[in-house]
């Protein structure tokens, strides 16, 4: 596993604290998401209603989790946690379900991956709180109506586009998470260092959130490692020469780039003179999947401007270049 990796890994669950923001107050960044949510949740605390169904989409590590537990502590109410792999049967989802309280959230993360049959049983669920149940077999069997308690499903996606149109639309809010900027990483280091009372300079915050990958969750895990080397080879306060050091060592560059990325970038220049070259060809020449290249490796070079989507395939841009130290082809 990449360190830069966005995907949940062993060493992000919490040990004996939790960097998990629980009010939205705390909840750095995401400014027009958190404005709009704070008024839906204050607007269904005072009809004491259920709040709207919230869809939130945008790459892995960036909250969507945290929110959503954020906004049914916001509401008071409990949080159920699923994901779309992990209700295999329309029973199973129905078994949820019926053991939600009035207005509860039910959290499901990776929505996209519910299949077919389950997703059906979610539409009257979502629409009118109902669950339709199909009781005998053959041609005596009758579809049998059952209400459920109001609640408010929160799914989270990395692929909205993989989301069917009925779902989607049964969302009443829908809402985008972006890549954080250097200024809200560096802030949520600072508060995540706080929380495991470790001493570290503003500097080095700023440096762990340059290299962060627009992440929380790389952030934080990247404060971790940094903590370590303060530990074994400082005196414990995360300095800024030390910060470097470590981050030096980890292998993440200053703009969070790791060998992967590196290897990448430079066989489109080598082999293909920065391109364009199609998605299969860079992941034939790499030995990785088109698919991983796609979801995990290309968002974040695209973001900072480093790859170009063109209709005849990816390509380097200028800046890629420049930071690699390269010179550009004179065509
Ligand atoms: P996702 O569900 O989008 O993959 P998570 O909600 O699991 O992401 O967030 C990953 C980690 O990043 C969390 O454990 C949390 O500590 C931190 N985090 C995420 N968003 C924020 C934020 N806005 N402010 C502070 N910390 C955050």
């Amino acid at each position: 596993e990449r360190i830069i990796s966005a995907n949940l890994m062993m060493e992000d669950q919490p040990v004996e604290y939790s960097l998990r923001p629980r009010y939205l107050s705390e909840y750095i960044g995401q400014a027009q998401a958190k404005e709009n949510l704070k008024v839906y949740i204050e607007a269904a605390k005072q009809r004491e209603e259920a709040l709207d169904h919230v869809l939130l989409y945008g790459p892995p590590g960036l909250g969507k989790t945290t929110l959503s537990n954020i906004i049914a502590n916001e509401l008071g109410v409990n949080i159920r946690t699923t994901s779309g792999p992990a209700i295999e049967r329309p029973g199973d989802l129905a078994a949820i379900l019926t053991n939600l309280q009035e207005n509860d959230v039910l959290f499901i993360d990776e929505i996209h991956r519910l299949n077919r049959s389950v997703e059906e049983v979610l539409y009257p669920a979502m629409e009118d709180y109902a669950l339709d149940i199909i009781i005998g077999k053959g041609p005596s069997a009758r579809s049998v109506r059952l209400d459920l308690p109001p609640f408010t499903l929160i799914g989270a996606t990395t692929r909205v586009g993989l989301l069917s149109s009925p779902l989607r639309d049964r969302f009443g809010v829908v809402s985008r998470l972006e890549y954080y900027t250097v200024d809200e990483l560096s802030f949520i280091v600072s508060r995540a260092a706080d929380i495991m009372q470790v001493h570290i300079d503003e500097e080095a915050s700023i440096e762990i959130g340059r290299r962060s990958r627009g992440t929380p969750r790389i952030a934080n895990r990247l404060l971790k490692r940094v903590r370590d080397f303060a530990q074994v080879k400082g005196d414990g306060r995360i300095t800024t020469e030390l910060a470097e050091a470590s981050l030096e060592r980890l292998q993440v560059d200053p703009l969070g780039l790791d060998h992967i990325d590196h290897k990448m970038l430079e066989a489109i220049i080598k082999s293909f003179r920065g391109g364009p070259v199609g998605l299969d060809t860079i992941a034939a020449t790499i030995g990785e999947e088109s698919q991983t290249i796609e979801d995990v490796y290309e968002p974040y070079l695209l973001q900072i401007g480093f790859l170009q989507r063109t209709p005849r395939g990816r390509m380097v841009t200028a800046a890629a270049y420049h930071h690699l130290g390269l010179a550009m082809p004179k065509d």
